[in-house]
């Protein structure tokens, strides 16, 4: 609507205009309980039945089998960074750390706090613009999971296929946060898949796991009771208090994308709008440039830089005066970056491209 700016931001990022306006007309009083979501008890009939419905249609969406369980937590992709090798790993055992951005790259890191993880390979000397193939990886075969993140939110590039894990347990680990529920995935592939909300499904403050149960239960002695995912799955995850608005805004998400046919679809119009973008930077002549090598960049996240960096500031002030806004990229590695998550209407992407091609018609 007009009042409305299209919203670049990596996260919090743009939610649906139809769920804001829904949560809206729910606010007050959702639903004729005489309360709003954020006033029940998370044990009450009315809320239960907001997660429960909220966990049927997550399951519906990513055809989750039933021998996985999902959980609705607390504290961020970044406490998962901590809670995965706390629950499946023991201090002294291997397990295979994949580094393909600084997401990943915090995950190793805190991981080394909890148990021996190993680099085997990194991107870093090529500036994260880069996913190896599978046949370019020694994997241990003792290590007890493989951890990757499938999207690299600040560098762009994401896995198009996932690593064979050739471990003893065939664990593979995935830190989805930023590419979660953009597309279709075989869960089944997965020991673990962990993802904040705030980019494709919600508000922050909801991260959502989905593990295969037989993982559950064998938390090190040490793991505070809030990171032990036996509580939270014996509990379905109202151990303690969950983030209850949170969780029904997710609700409403995952509602909005069954409507919209499921991920095959929602995963069509993703790559129609990262082509529309990043064709727009290969047909350049340079002026902008995308250092992402082409077969792994990412649906969601599009980092770009301009030839001529000086005007990088300009072209920021100007987008955001003509309502495109949150375009900077990431402190740590400049230029500028377009993250066009579920929410992203097509029209964003088009107004994006004629707003880029007419600041390089009069700046070239
Ligand atoms: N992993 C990825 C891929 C991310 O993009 C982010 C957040 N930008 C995080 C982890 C950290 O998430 P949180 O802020 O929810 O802890």
């Amino acid at each position: 609507s007009q009042d409305r700016v299209f919203n670049f931001a990596a996260g919090p990022a743009i939610l649906p205009e139809n769920v804001l306006r829904k949560a809206e007309s729910e606010l007050y009083n959702w639903r004729g309980s005489g309360m709003s979501v954020m006033e029940m008890s998370h044990r009450g009939k009315e809320f239960l039945s907001i997660i429960q419905m909220a966990e049927a249609d997550l399951r519906a969406l990513l055809g989750i089998p039933s021998e996985y369980a999902v959980l609705f937590l607390q504290g961020g992709a970044t406490t998962q960074f901590a809670a995965v090798p706390l629950n499946i790993c023991k201090p002294d055992d291997p397990v295979d750390y994949l580094v393909t951005g600084s997401w990943g790259d915090k995950a190793f890191k805190e991981a080394q706090k909890f148990c021996k993880p190993k680099l085997i390979w990194s991107g870093k000397s090529e500036k994260y613009t880069k996913i190896p193939s599978s046949g370019e990886l020694e994997q241990s075969p003792d290590a007890r999971y493989l951890h990757i993140c499938a999207n690299e939110t600040i560098h762009g590039v994401e896995f198009k296929n996932y690593p064979t894990p050739e471990n003893q347990n065939g664990n593979l680990v995935a830190d989805m946060s930023s590419n979660f529920c953009s597309k279709t995935v075989d869960v089944s592939k997965f020991g673990v898949i962990y993802a904040g909300a705030q980019k494709n499904v919600g508000p922050s403050g909801v991260t959502i796991v989905i593990i295969r149960k037989d993982l559950i239960g064998n938390a090190q002695r040490l793991t505070p009771v809030m990171l032990d995912y036996k509580i939270h799955a014996e509990n379905n995850s109202l151990y303690n208090t969950p983030p209850c608005f949170g969780i029904y805004m997710c609700g409403l998400v995952f509602e909005d994308l069954l409507e919209q046919g499921g991920l095959k679809e929602v995963e069509k119009k993703n790559k129609k709008k990262a082509d529309i973008i990043y064709n727009a930077i290969d047909e350049s002549n340079g002026f902008y440039r995308c250092p992402v090598e082409k077969s792994v960049r990412s649906l969601m996240n599009v980092p770009f830089t301009l030839e001529k960096s000086e005007l990088e500031a300009e072209f920021v002030k100007e987008a955001a005066k003509e309502k495109m806004v949150q375009l900077k990229g990431h402190r740590s590695v400049g230029g500028m970056r377009a993250s066009i998550y579920n929410a992203m209407p097509l029209a964003g992407v088009e107004k994006l491209v004629a707003f880029m091609k007419d600041f390089q018609a009069r700046h070239a």
